[in-house]
């Protein structure tokens, strides 16, 4: 462990941190997070701090909603964009009940839960996730657009790119928090952009994720923009995908993906667990592209996945094998998109990999073809199959994946299918501006 209780209690007397935000998130991925004063902090190491669970998306029943957050003290960080006086800063917390066993519908516990079995089984499952959002303007009330005067492309730079600035405060700001950031740039469509940072075990990347999301969005905000993750806010335009890249690592530390004899560098573990991924490619997508909106950015021709399939040359397909080797060899999954809740994400991907690794199969052959340019024949020939069409189809797929929902929990995956039929139920009743521009006159 990085820190002690001791530490923390030193840590906000010396660097004069005045309030200390306890978060955690719901089975949806928001960020939660309540705000205790410095004097509190000795008496919530020590007994953690009761909140109201029923208020929480996808948590408690009234009847039995005491609940308590307990900090998990190697994630205290300071908010370098608050006052510098009277500081801010976090701990990311675990739920627990009030008989102080954890609560199983806490995102972060259902990634534990699965972390250990890997760990079990002698593997690290390591992540580095792209993030991909979009910064736009804001109107005359501050209320988000999807407005942008920007006309950048991938990899463009000022004055073009005229997020330079928010982009490049973004990551001072994230490496300060100790962000490792690897890369950052421009990406395809205008005011669209990625910042790339380093690796590292499923939890605190995920924990990452969420603090990367604040961190971007608290930046954008003081540049007077909005950033957004929605993963298709743009008709005509690439979406935003988070692409994960994934490796086991064994108990030396070292990667086991990497077979320099192979032909596509993969070693038999890889082999594995890209076939678990594939087994369960369907009931993943409703939490790796978890909103109605989700699937406009799952479309041809905005390098976004349609089919189920795997290559090691070109990106149409859901998993891309990248082609660095050796102890950077891995699996890059890139149907998931920045609005699920990346300890559900994690948990399922990690769960669908082990249970590969456990049957042993090899995955079905790579293509390298463009699957676009395919017929319906030659796709069948190849057992190519598309992902879900819409959010109704992949919860479908997801409540008929035992497998996956198990993983979930009894608690965490049907509260997730409920609520995500209702979403869906409540869109399929919208009248949409296509319908009125396509049909109104016409018909
Ligand atoms: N924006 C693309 C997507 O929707 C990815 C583009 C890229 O990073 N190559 O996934
Ligand atoms: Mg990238
Ligand atoms: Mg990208
Ligand atoms: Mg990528």
């Amino acid at each position: 462990a990085k820190y002690t209780k001791k530490d923390i209690i030193q840590m906000v007397e010396d660097d004069d941190v005045e309030f200390i935000r306890l978060q955690f998130t719901d089975i949806f991925g928001a960020l939660k997070n309540v705000a205790i004063t410095a004097s509190q902090i000795e008496k919530v190491l020590d007994n953690g701090c009761m909140f109201d669970g029923s208020s929480i998306e996808g948590f408690a029943r009234i009847e039995e909603s005491d609940m308590y957050l307990v900090p998990d003290l190697n994630t205290f960080e300071i908010f370098p964009w608050r006052p510098q006086q009277g500081k801010v800063a976090r701990l990311i917390c675990d739920v627990y009940k009030p008989n102080g066993e954890p609560f199983e519908g806490d995102p972060r516990y259902i990634l534990k839960k699965v972390i250990k079995e890997a760990d079990a089984m002698g593997y690290t499952f390591n992540v580095g996730p792209e993030l991909e959002f979009f910064l736009f303007h804001t109107d005359d009330y501050g209320m988000p657009t999807t407005e942008t005067h920007e006309k950048g492309g991938y990899f463009d730079l000022g004055p073009i790119d005229l997020g330079e600035n928010a982009r490049r405060d973004m990551v001072l700001t994230l490496e300060e928090m100790g962000f490792e950031i690897e890369a950052s740039h421009h990406e395809v469509a205008p005011a669209q952009h990625e910042i790339d940072f380093k690796y590292t075990d499923a939890l605190h990347t995920a924990d990452n994720i969420e603090t990367f999301k604040l961190v971007v969005k608290s930046i954008a905000k003081r540049h007077g923009l909005h950033a957004s993750f929605m993963p298709k806010p743009v008709y005509g335009v690439p979406g935003s995908g988070m692409h994960i890249n994934m490796s086991l690592d064994d108990q030396d530390g070292n990667n086991i993906f990497g077979d320099p004899n192979d032909e596509n560098g993969l070693s038999k573990e890889a082999y594995y667990f890209l076939a678990g991924l594939l087994k369960h490619a369907k009931g993943l997508m409703a939490l790796t592209n978890p909103l109605v909106n989700s699937y406009k950015r799952l479309v041809p021709g905005y390098e976004a996945p349609v089919h189920i399939a795997w290559s090691s040359i070109n990106r149409s397909p859901l998993i891309r094998i990248p082609a660095t080797r050796g102890t950077g060899r891995r699996i890059e999954l890139r149907s998931p998109d920045p609005a699920g809740n990346p300890y559900l994400v994690l948990a399922a991907c990690l769960a669908a990999g082990l249970e590969g690794l456990k049957e042993k199969k090899m995955p079905m052959p790579n293509v390298d073809k463009n699957i676009f340019e395919m017929t319906a024949a030659e796709k069948a020939a190849e057992s190519i199959e598309e992902l879900p069409l819409n959010l109704f189809d992949a919860v479908k797929e997801l409540e008929a994946d035992q497998y996956i929902c198990d993983t979930l929990g009894k608690h965490a995956s049907s509260k997730y299918i409920e609520a995500k039929y209702a979403e869906w139920d409540e869109y399929r009743r919208q009248i949409t501006n296509w319908e009125i521009d396509q049909y109104l006159y016409k018909i």
